[in-house]
């Protein structure tokens, strides 16, 4: 009998799907995008859990106490960092969290931006697949003082996400190489792209400010109806994660067609988006394709 159960315990042993992911570590990531990044640099040796899912947004989310059960189970927890996360600071106070506060942009230079009179920093660095590759660096770097026995495979899969990234800027650049740089001018919900427009040359207009918590005033929304008139944008796009019903209504009174949506701070539910190197690619195609329409 005994012999007995000590075998049906091997058996459980090996047969067990779960004995694998037992050694995996387990990590958290405060949204989808960045939860993707950690993905493609961890593979198999993490688990990663993400608090704010695909086409919700960052910026107006309220962590639940489920959230924080889940979060504390898991020994990194990375963040954007730049006031991405607004609710953070209360969140780590509330959460008495035991692992690491990992901060990806860390070391990184950040753009700031006149937001209503003030100046702010743009926290939407991971639209810069420039930046993204220190971050996928910072990631691997944090990982492995985790897991110092993954040191290798993390920076072996950063180092191949570096390559995938720079692959794709060239691929971006020859997309919008046709279009002269007066034509790239676009208009989206909110201050999302500064980093992806400071990139690659091209100019975001936006009712919103760097977080879609703030209201745009009667008076900003006049003077964007007043600039796609003057400058005859035809390039507007809703977002993913935002109420379209502003961009909608200035493309209605600035009489031109809202051309579909572009993926600003979450990736898709929907098959589109669902890695940032699908996601950048998507946005490129789409603005390069509405922003011929400029004249
Ligand atoms: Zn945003």
């Amino acid at each position: 009998m005994a012999v007995f159960a000590v075998i049906f315990a091997l058996v459980l042993a090996f047969a067990s799907p779960a004995h694998a992911q037992d050694t995996r570590l387990p990590v958290s990531a405060s949204f989808s995008i960045l939860s993707d990044i950690v993905k493609a640099v961890g593979g198999d040796r993490v688990d990663v859990i993400t608090l704010v899912g695909p086409d919700q947004d960052t910026h107006t989310y309220e962590p639940t106490p489920a959230d924080v059960a889940k979060l504390s189970g898991t020994k990194l927890f990375f963040v954007n960092g730049l006031g991405f996360e607004g609710w953070l600071p209360r969140l780590m106070k509330s959460s008495h969290y035991p692992g690491e506060l990992v901060t990806v942009t860390k070391g990184l230079k950040a753009r700031t931006m006149v937001d209503d009179g003030k100046t702010v920093t743009d926290p939407h660095m991971f639209q810069d697949p420039e930046r993204v590759k220190t971050m996928a660096d910072n990631i691997a770097a944090a990982l492995s003082k985790a897991d110092p026995a993954g040191a290798n495979y993390y920076a072996d899969r950063a180092r191949n996400y570096r390559g995938a990234l720079d692959d794709l800027i060239v691929w971006a650049n020859k997309q919008l190489a046709p279009i002269a740089p007066a034509r790239r001018v676009v208009l989206t919900s909110h201050d999302a792209f500064g980093y992806l427009g400071q990139r690659f040359g091209i100019k975001f207009l936006a009712p919103e400010g760097v977080s879609t918590e703030s209201e745009a005033s009667a008076k900003d929304v006049a003077n964007l109806i007043r600039v796609i008139r003057r400058t005859g944008i035809k390039a507007v796009f809703m977002e993913n994660i935002s109420n379209p019903r502003l961009v909608q209504r200035i493309a209605h009174d600035a009489k031109v067609t809202v051309d579909g949506k572009l993926y600003s701070d979450a990736l898709s539910k929907n098959p589109e988006a669902t890695t940032y190197l699908q996601l950048f690619q998507y946005n490129i195609r789409a603005l390069a394709a509405a922003m011929k329409d400029n004249r």
